[in-house]
């Protein structure tokens, strides 16, 4: 989706107080468009290929109200060290640093452990999440995929602000590892959202109908999705 050229960073000043600024261009984008940058505490601002940047931050400029508004509305950041709070399948748990302990990390009565040292717990605790999610999902993807009749590409585990997950031409399936964060229903549905994408491209009402037959209560998933999803990306 993304032209490839790498986003630009900016620090906006709004009223003495340092926003940082990441600026996109985009082939396909026809009018500026400015969001929260969740994951970095700042702005994203995607500009169509031709827009001067000039024009961009005067956009932003105008709107300094707007986005210091929408970050002081985010979330507060939960970085991964001994004793955060961080949910798995939608259940919250306790980090808790083992140092001495063996292995890398399990999870235990309402606990995650991680082994290693303290330096090392942030890459750990990812590194771990990301191959729980990938155990969740995998399965999942054999079961809805064989209901189907379809046969499921790769599956790969990335972390994308923007999508839960993909599915390309040739039926690799793409998941945001954070989804194990998320409730087990919500992940659930994800999985069969790109799944139904095996038997149909686009989102039409067959498509819809077949996301149905794959997960229950799909429409409470996307809701969770829209009130909980950007909350995902405070973690870690
Ligand atoms: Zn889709």
């Amino acid at each position: 989706m993304i032209d490839g050229s790498a986003d630009q960073q900016i620090n906006l000043d709004i009223g003495g107080r340092a926003v940082p600024l990441r600026v996109r261009r985009h082939r396909r984008a026809r009018n500026i468009i400015l969001r929260i940058d969740t994951a970095n505490d700042g702005a994203l601002l995607t500009l169509p290929w031709r827009t001067p940047l000039a024009d961009g931050l005067g956009l932003a400029r105008s709107k300094a109200s707007w986005i210091l508004r929408g970050l002081d509305a985010l979330p507060p950041r939960m970085p991964f060290a001994d004793g955060a709070m961080v949910p798995y399948l939608g259940v919250v748990h306790r980090v808790r640093h083992r140092p001495d302990a063996r292995g890398v990390a399990w999870r235990e009565d309402g606990e995650i452990n991680v082994t290693g040292r303290p330096e090392h717990l942030p890459r750990r605790l990812t590194d771990w999440l990301r191959r729980q999610a990938r155990s969740e999902i995998a399965p999942r993807v054999a079961a809805k995929a064989a209901s189907l009749e379809r046969q499921p590409g790769r599956i790969v585990l990335r972390d994308t602000r923007s999508r839960w997950g993909s599915c390309s031409a040739n039926g690799d399936l793409s998941f945001c590892w954070r989804l194990v964060m998320a409730t087990e229903p919500v992940l659930d549905y994800v999985v069969a959202h790109e799944v139904a994408h095996l038997a149909y491209r686009g989102h039409g009402p067959r498509f819809w109908s077949t996301v149905a037959s794959l997960t229950d209560a799909a429409d409470d998933a996307r809701a969770w999705l829209r009130k909980n999803g950007e909350g995902l990306h405070r973690y870690g």
